[in-house]
């Protein structure tokens, strides 16, 4: 089970962007339901949006990415590119690096 928020999740402008509050966001994560999970900053002008929208698609490309950890490593069968001694290790394969990338998220 995801340890994060179901997805689907969109994204919109933050409503309250430009006015008199508290809130400096210029968008909003939301969750399946459209209750915001996060809020996206300005870091530099004109980013945000694209932020955005890389930030909601997270869980889509989760969901690739565990397809992609599901397959065998490209080096052999039982092998684990990540596994493998320092004087052997090479560039591990996609599914390796799939494996890890959700180990370093603990998605
Ligand atoms: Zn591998």
């Amino acid at each position: 089970m995801s340890k994060y928020t179901a997805g689907p999740w969109g994204f919109r402008t933050n409503p309250c962007h430009g006015a008199d509050v508290v809130d400096l966001s210029s968008h909003w994560i939301d969750g399946p339901s459209g209750k915001p999970i996060a809020n996206i900053y300005e870091y530099y002008h004109g980013e945000s949006e694209a932020n955005a929208r890389l930030i909601a698609a997270a869980p889509t490309m989760c969901a690739l990415i565990e397809r992609l950890a599901e397959k065998r490593c490209e080096y052999g069968n039982g092998a684990d590119c990540n596994m493998l001694p320092q004087g052997v290790r090479r560039s591990p394969c996609l599914p390796c690096q799939a494996r890890a990338l959700l180990d370093e998220t603990n998605a």
